[in-house]
Protein backbone atom coordinates (compact mmCIF):
# COMPACT_ATOMS: atom_id res chain seq x y z
CA UNK A 1 0.00 0.00 0.00
CA UNK A 2 1.42 3.08 -0.89
CA UNK A 3 1.25 6.15 1.47
CA UNK A 4 -0.18 9.59 0.64
CA UNK A 5 2.91 12.13 1.60
CA UNK A 6 1.39 14.84 3.63
CA UNK A 7 2.04 18.45 3.36
CA UNK A 8 2.30 20.36 6.53
CA UNK A 9 2.87 24.53 7.00
CA UNK A 10 4.59 26.34 9.95
CA UNK A 11 4.10 29.57 10.67
CA UNK A 12 6.99 30.86 13.52
CA UNK A 13 4.94 33.81 15.16
CA UNK A 14 6.59 34.06 18.59
CA UNK A 15 8.81 36.73 18.16
CA UNK A 16 8.40 40.48 19.63
CA UNK A 17 9.81 42.09 16.62
CA UNK A 18 11.32 44.91 18.36
CA UNK A 19 12.93 46.82 15.49
CA UNK A 20 9.73 47.25 13.93
CA UNK A 21 8.53 49.34 16.90
CA UNK A 22 4.65 49.55 17.50
CA UNK A 23 2.31 48.42 20.33
CA UNK A 24 1.59 45.13 19.02
CA UNK A 25 4.49 42.68 17.40
CA UNK A 26 4.72 43.52 13.88
CA UNK A 27 2.76 40.11 13.32
CA UNK A 28 -0.25 41.64 14.70
CA UNK A 29 0.50 45.06 13.08
CA UNK A 30 -2.51 45.80 10.59
CA UNK A 31 -1.93 45.91 6.79
CA UNK A 32 -4.67 47.09 4.58
CA UNK A 33 -6.87 46.79 7.26
CA UNK A 34 -5.88 42.59 8.27
CA UNK A 35 -3.06 41.63 10.35
CA UNK A 36 -0.01 41.26 8.75
CA UNK A 37 -0.38 37.39 10.18
CA UNK A 38 -3.62 36.42 8.54
CA UNK A 39 -1.98 37.53 4.94
CA UNK A 40 0.65 35.45 5.96
CA UNK A 41 -1.69 32.40 7.19
CA UNK A 42 -3.96 33.30 4.24
CA UNK A 43 -1.24 32.89 1.57
CA UNK A 44 -0.76 29.09 2.96
CA UNK A 45 -4.54 28.36 2.90
CA UNK A 46 -4.55 29.43 -0.69
CA UNK A 47 -2.18 26.21 -1.90
CA UNK A 48 -4.79 23.48 -1.68
CA UNK A 49 -1.83 20.60 -1.03
CA UNK A 50 -1.12 21.77 2.49
CA UNK A 51 -2.91 19.54 4.42
CA UNK A 52 -2.45 21.66 8.24
CA UNK A 53 -1.27 24.78 9.10
CA UNK A 54 0.30 25.45 12.23
CA UNK A 55 0.78 28.56 14.10
CA UNK A 56 3.19 29.15 16.77
CA UNK A 57 2.17 31.72 18.82
CA UNK A 58 4.24 33.82 21.82
CA UNK A 59 2.78 32.08 25.39
CA UNK A 60 0.13 34.83 26.54
CA UNK A 61 -0.42 35.69 23.49
CA UNK A 62 -4.27 36.80 23.31
CA UNK A 63 -4.63 38.52 19.72
CA UNK A 64 -3.89 35.13 18.10
CA UNK A 65 -7.56 33.57 18.93
CA UNK A 66 -9.49 36.33 17.63
CA UNK A 67 -8.11 36.49 14.06
CA UNK A 68 -10.31 34.76 11.47
CA UNK A 69 -7.76 32.64 10.30
CA UNK A 70 -7.88 30.84 14.06
CA UNK A 71 -11.10 29.37 13.44
CA UNK A 72 -10.40 27.54 10.13
CA UNK A 73 -10.25 23.92 10.06
CA UNK A 74 -7.29 23.53 8.66
CA UNK A 75 -5.16 25.48 11.08
CA UNK A 76 -4.16 24.95 15.13
CA UNK A 77 -1.88 26.55 16.92
CA UNK A 78 0.91 25.94 19.75
CA UNK A 79 3.17 28.01 21.94
CA UNK A 80 6.52 29.04 20.86
CA UNK A 81 10.21 29.74 22.94
CA UNK A 82 12.64 32.54 23.28
CA UNK A 83 14.14 31.56 20.02
CA UNK A 84 12.85 30.79 16.31
CA UNK A 85 14.74 27.44 16.12
CA UNK A 86 12.69 26.74 19.25
CA UNK A 87 9.04 28.27 18.22
CA UNK A 88 9.56 25.76 15.03
CA UNK A 89 10.47 22.34 17.02
CA UNK A 90 7.60 23.01 19.32
CA UNK A 91 5.38 23.20 16.29
CA UNK A 92 7.22 19.82 14.58
CA UNK A 93 6.41 18.78 18.28
CA UNK A 94 2.93 19.07 18.48
CA UNK A 95 2.68 17.25 14.87
CA UNK A 96 4.45 14.85 16.13
CA UNK A 97 1.21 12.90 16.58
CA UNK A 98 0.13 13.40 13.00
CA UNK A 99 2.88 14.01 10.77
CA UNK A 100 5.17 11.30 9.20
CA UNK A 101 8.67 11.20 8.56
CA UNK A 102 8.35 11.66 4.75
CA UNK A 103 5.77 13.79 5.20
CA UNK A 104 7.51 17.83 3.53
CA UNK A 105 6.79 20.60 6.28
CA UNK A 106 6.32 24.20 5.10
CA UNK A 107 8.25 26.79 7.18
CA UNK A 108 6.99 30.96 6.49
CA UNK A 109 7.41 33.08 8.76
CA UNK A 110 4.91 35.30 9.95
CA UNK A 111 6.16 38.60 8.79
CA UNK A 112 6.57 37.53 5.25
CA UNK A 113 2.91 38.40 4.24
CA UNK A 114 3.59 39.25 0.50
CA UNK A 115 4.17 35.47 -0.29
CA UNK A 116 2.98 34.76 -4.33
CA UNK A 117 0.54 31.69 -4.85
CA UNK A 118 3.09 31.17 -7.66
CA UNK A 119 6.31 31.17 -5.64
CA UNK A 120 4.49 28.99 -3.15
CA UNK A 121 3.60 26.47 -6.07
CA UNK A 122 7.05 26.81 -7.23
CA UNK A 123 8.84 25.69 -4.52
CA UNK A 124 6.30 22.79 -4.13
CA UNK A 125 6.52 21.76 -7.57
CA UNK A 126 10.67 21.98 -7.85
CA UNK A 127 10.95 20.04 -4.74
CA UNK A 128 8.26 17.21 -4.92
CA UNK A 129 10.87 14.94 -5.32
CA UNK A 130 14.07 15.86 -4.19
CA UNK A 131 15.87 14.02 -1.33
CA UNK A 132 16.32 17.04 0.41
CA UNK A 133 14.35 19.82 -0.03
CA UNK A 134 14.80 23.40 -0.36
CA UNK A 135 14.21 27.13 0.19
CA UNK A 136 12.60 30.62 -1.76
CA UNK A 137 15.92 32.83 -2.13
CA UNK A 138 16.91 35.79 -4.48
CA UNK A 139 20.13 36.26 -5.72
CA UNK A 140 22.11 39.06 -4.38
CA UNK A 141 21.83 42.10 -6.33
CA UNK A 142 23.74 44.91 -4.64
CA UNK A 143 27.55 45.63 -4.01
CA UNK A 144 28.50 43.97 -0.65
CA UNK A 145 30.52 46.00 1.91
CA UNK A 146 32.41 43.93 4.88
CA UNK A 147 32.01 46.89 7.54
CA UNK A 148 35.33 47.65 10.06
CA UNK A 149 35.70 50.13 12.52
CA UNK A 150 33.86 53.03 12.88
CA UNK A 151 31.16 52.03 10.05
CA UNK A 152 33.81 52.21 7.53
CA UNK A 153 33.64 49.84 4.16
CA UNK A 154 36.87 47.68 4.86
CA UNK A 155 36.48 45.55 1.55
CA UNK A 156 33.88 44.71 -0.81
CA UNK A 157 32.89 40.69 -0.80
CA UNK A 158 31.97 39.41 -3.94
CA UNK A 159 28.39 38.84 -4.63
CA UNK A 160 28.72 35.79 -7.35
CA UNK A 161 27.58 33.25 -5.79
CA UNK A 162 25.22 34.85 -2.91
CA UNK A 163 21.57 34.56 -2.13
CA UNK A 164 19.16 36.02 -0.17
CA UNK A 165 17.47 32.90 1.99
CA UNK A 166 13.49 33.54 1.91
CA UNK A 167 10.61 31.34 3.73
CA UNK A 168 8.73 29.26 2.93
CA UNK A 169 11.41 26.51 3.20
CA UNK A 170 10.36 23.41 2.91
CA UNK A 171 11.84 19.78 4.51
CA UNK A 172 10.95 16.29 5.12
CA UNK A 173 9.52 15.97 8.46
CA UNK A 174 11.85 13.36 10.26
CA UNK A 175 14.71 15.26 8.81
CA UNK A 176 14.21 18.44 9.51
CA UNK A 177 13.19 17.86 13.53
CA UNK A 178 16.88 15.79 13.06
CA UNK A 179 18.61 18.58 12.26
CA UNK A 180 16.98 21.32 14.31
CA UNK A 181 16.95 18.84 17.72
CA UNK A 182 20.86 18.42 16.68
CA UNK A 183 21.53 22.53 16.30
CA UNK A 184 19.87 22.88 19.55
CA UNK A 185 21.69 19.68 21.43
CA UNK A 186 25.04 21.45 20.04
CA UNK A 187 24.15 25.09 20.75
CA UNK A 188 24.89 25.78 16.76
CA UNK A 189 23.28 29.38 15.65
CA UNK A 190 19.92 28.58 13.05
CA UNK A 191 18.71 31.65 11.84
CA UNK A 192 16.40 29.35 9.05
CA UNK A 193 15.58 25.74 8.30
CA UNK A 194 17.88 25.54 5.63
CA UNK A 195 20.81 25.97 8.05
CA UNK A 196 20.03 22.89 10.16
CA UNK A 197 19.54 21.20 7.28
CA UNK A 198 23.84 21.99 6.10
CA UNK A 199 24.30 21.41 8.98
CA UNK A 200 23.87 17.40 8.38
CA UNK A 201 26.13 17.89 5.35
CA UNK A 202 23.14 18.51 3.30
CA UNK A 203 22.36 20.93 0.11
CA UNK A 204 18.93 22.30 -0.13
CA UNK A 205 17.92 23.32 -3.58
CA UNK A 206 17.69 26.60 -4.10
CA UNK A 207 14.28 27.99 -5.57
CA UNK A 208 14.40 31.58 -7.54
CA UNK A 209 11.43 32.77 -5.53
CA UNK A 210 10.16 36.61 -6.25
CA UNK A 211 11.90 39.89 -4.15
CA UNK A 212 9.03 41.13 -3.29
CA UNK A 213 8.51 38.85 -0.50
CA UNK A 214 9.78 40.87 1.77
CA UNK A 215 10.19 40.05 5.76
CA UNK A 216 8.73 42.83 8.02
CA UNK A 217 11.51 44.41 9.54
CA UNK A 218 11.72 48.00 9.98
CA UNK A 219 8.84 50.71 10.50
CA UNK A 220 9.22 51.45 7.19
CA UNK A 221 8.35 47.79 5.89
CA UNK A 222 4.48 48.13 6.37
CA UNK A 223 4.11 51.20 3.83
CA UNK A 224 6.09 48.88 1.30
CA UNK A 225 4.43 45.61 2.18
CA UNK A 226 1.22 47.28 1.49
CA UNK A 227 2.36 48.87 -1.68
CA UNK A 228 2.96 45.12 -2.97
CA UNK A 229 -0.15 43.56 -2.25
CA UNK A 230 -2.13 46.59 -3.42
CA UNK A 231 -0.42 46.21 -6.67
CA UNK A 232 -1.80 42.60 -7.07
CA UNK A 233 -5.32 43.66 -6.23
O1 LIG B 1 12.82 38.22 14.28
P1 LIG B 1 12.65 37.70 12.89
O2 LIG B 1 11.96 38.66 11.98
O3 LIG B 1 13.86 37.09 12.30
O4 LIG B 1 11.62 36.48 13.06
C1 LIG B 1 11.21 35.70 11.98
C2 LIG B 1 9.93 34.98 12.35
O5 LIG B 1 10.15 34.08 13.43
C3 LIG B 1 8.81 35.93 12.76
O6 LIG B 1 7.63 35.53 12.12
C4 LIG B 1 8.77 35.76 14.27
O7 LIG B 1 7.47 35.97 14.84
C5 LIG B 1 9.20 34.31 14.45
N1 LIG B 1 9.81 34.04 15.78
C6 LIG B 1 9.27 33.05 16.60
N2 LIG B 1 9.80 32.82 17.83
C7 LIG B 1 10.84 33.53 18.27
C8 LIG B 1 11.42 34.53 17.44
C9 LIG B 1 10.89 34.77 16.18
O8 LIG B 1 8.28 32.41 16.21
N3 LIG B 1 11.31 33.30 19.49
Amino acid sequence: MKLTVRRWAVVPAAGRGERYGGAAPKQYASLLGRPVLSWSVGALLAESSIDGVIVVVAPGDRRWRRLPEAVDPRVSSCTGGARREISVRNALDALAPRARDMDWVIVHDAARPCLHRQDLRRLVTATRNDPVGGLLAVPVSDTLKREGDHARSHGTVAREGLWRALTPQMFRYGLLRRALALCLERKRAVTDEASAVEALGLRPMLVKGRGDNIKITNPEDGALAAAILRSRE
